[in-house]
């Protein structure tokens, strides 16, 4: 019987994590030894730039096998069953002063030509609606294309699951439009990016009955399940939803109506990291497994949490990647980690330290609150407010109703008790702060609907990649 190429990979993890302490030394002589004549710089600035090399390029496909692999054996083989509505989003290339190429880690997957050669086939998104400068238009039109395609997608997803769910809230509220161009089989006088506008006129025809379909479907007044009803053969929703992504989980559950939730990988622009060989596993249970063949890994302190440090063959030298990780067990001999937060983001108002965790466990432990009311936190971040003495801690929250578009008045009496929800499930030292008034009542203060996309919107016009956006936890002005 021919091997699938999947099985070659699963093979391959099995190898690489049985002799996992060899392949790190002899990874690390590697680098040494090639790297022996040079004076290390650090970095220090904003931007943050990292080399890429051809190796690094190469070993980013090897990585994309691993990871997939454990997934195709759970889904089967996904590029031969179907495609992939997967959301994209290339940012604008620059140029170095010394003549080099920058781009987001994202970007430059979607230039290899190995990605260009399989998108047609395995993907529903043509390359032009990737680099699409435009956000909306990119959106829409990625949303276009996954509808017209709906009856070959098996899987729905993106990088994080913070762009995916911005699709579907950008779908509730533009689903008739996008119907509307099905039905005449004409992209919207919205969309002006050439590129997109060619893509359409390739492959719309007029179909009234699938626009109908789709119509019955987003017309109805809960859109619980609305991801597996309008992609009736998708078998997965892939996307991170560990680390900061945590807080999307309920609602992506909600809109995929029982599809397993995949956190396929753990990596960084520095590093490929790890993979998961549990898919089905629970978006709160997801161990990583590290590859030894990717980078030199490190863990700093020693303990059951541990600081990441990699040594890469792109040059980076025990560089800190800023997230802490917790040990779960191992995988033959190469370890498994959870992540547990990113390092330093914390909020402080005076000597205590309020961790990224210490904040999603408070935040859920007060949401629970709002459930019972049929209203959802879609969003929230921190602030720390020491304009006044005592500073206090101020959390901005983005709510929804579980059903239709709109948002009532949530009663003050709720939110207050929200107030005292947070503050009963904060650390022991906050609390000792807050009796010694050191540190003033805590404040909620809901937002306008769709303040965080315009927060998304904004990083996004700053320079930061749609792909690879991450909340920030804290912000700080
Ligand atoms: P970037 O700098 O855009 O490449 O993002 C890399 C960072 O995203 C990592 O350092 C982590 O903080 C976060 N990240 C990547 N993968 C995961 C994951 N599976 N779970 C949680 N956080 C992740």
């Amino acid at each position: 019987m021919e091997t699938k190429w999947y099985e070659e990979g699963l093979r391959m993890i099995e190898e690489l994590t049985t002799h996992a302490e060899r392949i790190q030394d002899e990874l690390l002589r590697e680098i040494l030894s090639r790297n022996a004549g040079t004076d290390s710089g650090t970095s220090g600035g904003q931007l943050k730039m990292t080399p890429v090399t051809a190796e690094v390029a190469q070993k980013g496909e090897l990585f994309r096998t691993l990871y997939e692999s454990p997934v195709m054996k759970h889904f089967g083989d996904i590029n031969q069953a179907g495609k992939r509505m997967e959301f994209m989003f290339a940012r604008p290339e620059i140029e170095t002063p010394s003549g080099l190429t920058a781009a987001s880690v994202t970007t430059s997957i979607y230039k290899e030509s190995w990605f260009r050669a399989m998108l047609p086939k395995c993907y529903t998104s043509p390359v032009e609606t990737i680099f699409c400068p435009e956000t909306e238009q990119s959106l829409y039109c990625q949303l276009l294309f996954g509808l017209i395609q709906r009856d070959e997608v098996v899987l729905v997803g993106s990088v994080f699951a913070s762009a995916l769910l911005r699709a579907v809230k950008f779908l509730e509220n533009h689903w008739r439009e996008l119907c509307s161009d099905i039905k005449a089989g004409q992209i919207s006088h919205r969309i002006t990016d050439s590129g997109c506008r060619s893509a359409a006129s390739l492959i719309m025809k007029p179909n009234p009955q699938q626009a109908d379909l789709i119509e019955n479907i987003c017309n109805s007044k809960s859109w619980e399940g609305i991801i597996r009803k309008l992609w009736p053969k998708a078998n997965h929703v892939r996307c991170i939803c560990t680390g900061v992504m945590r807080q999307y989980t309920a609602e992506l559950e909600f809109y995929s109506g029982g599809l397993p939730l995949v956190s396929a990988l753990y990596a960084s622009s520095e590093a490929h990291c790890g993979i998961n060989l549990n898919p089905l596993c629970k978006p709160a249970d997801v161990s990583y497994t590290f590859l030894p063949n990717m980078a030199y890994f490190e863990f700093l302190p020693p303990g059951y949490r541990y600081e990441l440090l990699v040594t890469t063959s792109a040059g980076l030298y025990r560089y800190k990647v800023g997230d802490v990780l917790m040990v779960t067990g191992f995988h033959n001999n190469a370890p498994q980690f959870q992540f547990v937060e990113r390092q330093n983001v914390a909020i402080s108002v005076d000597q205590e330290k309020t961790s990224e965790s210490d904040l999603f466990k408070a935040v859920t432990e007060a949401k629970a609150l709002l459930d019972p009311l049929g209203f959802v936190l879609t969003e929230y971040t921190s602030y720390a407010d020491t304009s006044s003495a005592p500073g206090h801690y101020v959390l901005f929250w983005e709510l929804k109703q579980k059903e239709g578009n709109n948002c009532k008045e949530l009663d003050p009496k709720i939110m207050v008790e929200c107030c005292y929800r947070l503050e009963g499930s904060l650390h022991y030292t906050y609390k000792i702060y807050m009796k010694k008034n050191i540190i003033a009542p805590l404040e909620i203060r809901v937002v306008k609907q769709g303040t965080f996309d315009a927060l998304m919107d904004h990083y996004v016009s700053k320079g930061a990649s749609l792909s690879q956006y991450k909340r920030p936890s804290c912000i700080k002005s």
